[in-house]
Parts: structure tokens; sequence; C-alpha cells
């Protein structure tokens, strides 16, 4: 059982990357995402997830500076844009990255999107990234089982991790069991569906039954499907509440009902029809 903060997922290439991170998608660059990152860790959380199209990694990386806690504690992931995917930017973009985050190195470098036509090629680019030592490991997101066919196919590395929107309405169970068989730990973006999913009832029973809030059963049942999450907030007593998932298990019963609410619904763009 997954059982604290604490807890880290064994990626394939040895790395340990924990199974609760804090995502800073659409908090504003400067007082804000600064605000919120030291917020999150000081209340524990140790993985952050940014990304160049949030706009917001120097504050990510002050708000890590000032927190005093070792950059060798925080798990750190950041993610090349559509983009730097045309015309050779990979490795350019990578360094402004890092410029930005003001940090040597980012644990965790995420190809964003499967951009047509460019993403096998952005792979080999962040394969040289990986063999530089500056990114400890490399990954995609939103890749569909075909796109990671792809590039196993015609390449050296198998990504780590591909980031997906992962929910009780999204659960994607055949691109769960592929990344599963291929060693490619899946990580679940927008885990509460921007938080749309704290008012379904299913959701709400269960929360009674378990006397946790919505939020904390579907992170929960995130973890038990060993799903690494990265719930977003900028309020502290949220902040705070979505880390309060380690202290009870879901029945399978109730995991199955939470699964049942499966309907390849997404709160974001389908990897195959996004507008790049
Ligand atoms: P999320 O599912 O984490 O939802 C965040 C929203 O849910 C908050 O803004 C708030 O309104 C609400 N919320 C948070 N905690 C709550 C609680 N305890 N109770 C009630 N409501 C609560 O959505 P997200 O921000 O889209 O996704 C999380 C992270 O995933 C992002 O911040 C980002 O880091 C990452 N992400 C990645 C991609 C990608 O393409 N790779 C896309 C979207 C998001």
């Amino acid at each position: 059982m997954i059982g604290s903060i604490k807890d880290c997922a064994l990626l394939n290439n040895g790395l340990e990357m924990p199974w609760l991170g804090f995502g800073v998608y659409q908090i504003n660059d400067g007082q804000e995402v600064v605000q919120a990152v030291r917020n999150a860790l000081e209340i524990g959380y140790r993985s952050i997830d940014t990304a160049t199209v949030y706009g917001n990694e120097q504050g990510v990386g002050k708000a890590i500076r000032e927190s005093g806690i070792p950059r060798e504690n925080i798990f750190l992931t950041t993610k090349v844009w559509n983009n730097d995917q045309r015309g050779e930017r990979t490795l350019a973009a990578f360094e402004e990255s890092l410029k930005r985050l003001e940090t040597e190195y980012v644990d965790l470098y995420l190809v964003h999107w499967p951009v047509k036509g460019c993403y096998q090629e952005t792979w080999r680019a962040m394969e040289k990234i990986y063999q530089s030592g500056r990114a400890k490991a490399i990954g995609v997101s939103n890749f569909l089982v075909h796109h990671l066919e792809d590039i196993l196919r015609d390449s050296q590395i198998v990504p780590s991790v591909n980031q997906v929107e992962f929910h009780p309405f999204l659960v994607q169970p055949e691109l769960l069991r592929f990344c599963q068989n291929h060693k490619i730990q899946v990580e679940a973006w927008s885990p509460l569906m921007q938080g749309k999913i704290v008012t379904e009832q299913v959701v709400q029973k269960l929360a009674e039954n378990y006397h946790k809030t919505p939020a904390q059963i579907v992170l929960r049942w995130n973890l038990q499907h060993k799903v690494v999450t990265i719930p977003k907030s900028i309020r502290s007593n949220r902040i705070a509440e979505n880390t309060q998932i380690f202290d009870f298990e879901l029945s399978q019963a109730d995991m199955n009902v939470l699964d049942a609410l499966n309907e390849g619904k997404r709160v974001g763009p389908d990897p195959d029809s996004f507008d790049f």
C-alpha cells in the first residue's frame, strides 16, 4: 500500500518519482505561483509539475530556491512545448527552461504533446538531453498507444513516463495496460477533472462512507491504480487536503464503482485531433 507522501514510483531507469506531486497549470507566474509552490513544499509535496507553456517556470524555480529545501530532494518536471518541436528547437528550448528555472537539471523532461510529423525527431533530441545527464528521466505526455508504438519502434530509450488526462470519466484501460507492459509509468493530469469530479454523486457517496472528501477519494483511486497524480490548487486548505490520501484504502468493490464511471470523456483536447 502506498502509505506516505514520501512514497515513490520506481521508474524504468531506476529513478524514484513521488506518487503525489503538485501541478501548477493556470497558476500565474510571480507571487501567485511562488506562494502556491512554497505552500505545497511546506505541506510536504516534493514533486512539482510545470511546463514551458504554463509561463511560470521562473516562479517555480524561485519558490524552490526560497524554500531552502535542497534541490536534490525535489522532483521537478517540465515539458517541451509544441512550437519547440519544430525547426530543431528542442535542445535550445530545454536550455531556456533550465535558465528560467535557474537549475542545473530537471528530474523529468516531457514531450508535451505528440505533434504530428515531429514527435519522433523530438524524441531523438530528448535522448540526447537524457544522455547529457541534465534530465534524470525523459518521457512523454498525451501519447496514445499508436504514438508510443512509433517511439518504441525506432528509439533507444523507452519513455519513463506518459502523463495523460486520467480521472474516473476517462480511464483508458488499454493505454494503462500498454504502459504497464512496457514499464512506462502513467501519470494523471487533471485528476480532479479540473474540479468537476467533486460534485459527482457516486464520488460524494464514497466520500461519506470513507469519511473523506470527494477529491481525496479520487486521488486515492489514482494511487491504487498505480498512477502518479499531480492535483493543482492555489488554496492552502485544498493543497493540504489533497495530501491526506495515505491513511485509507478503497476496497476493490469501490475501485470498481469508480472505474464504472468511465465514459471516455475528456476535459482537455484529444491527442489525435489537437490543433498543434
Ligand atoms: P485538476 O484536476 O488538478 O483540478 C484542479 C482544480 O480542481 C483546481 O483549480 C480547483 O478548482 C479544484 N480543486 C483542487 N483541489 C480540490 C479539492 N480538494 N476540492 C475541490 N476542488 C479542488 O486540474 P489541472 O490543473 O488541469 O491538472 C493538474 C495538473 O496536471 C496541472 O496543474 C498540470 O501540472 C498538469 N496538466 C498537464 C497537462 C498536459 O497536457 N500534460 C494538461 C493539463 C494539466
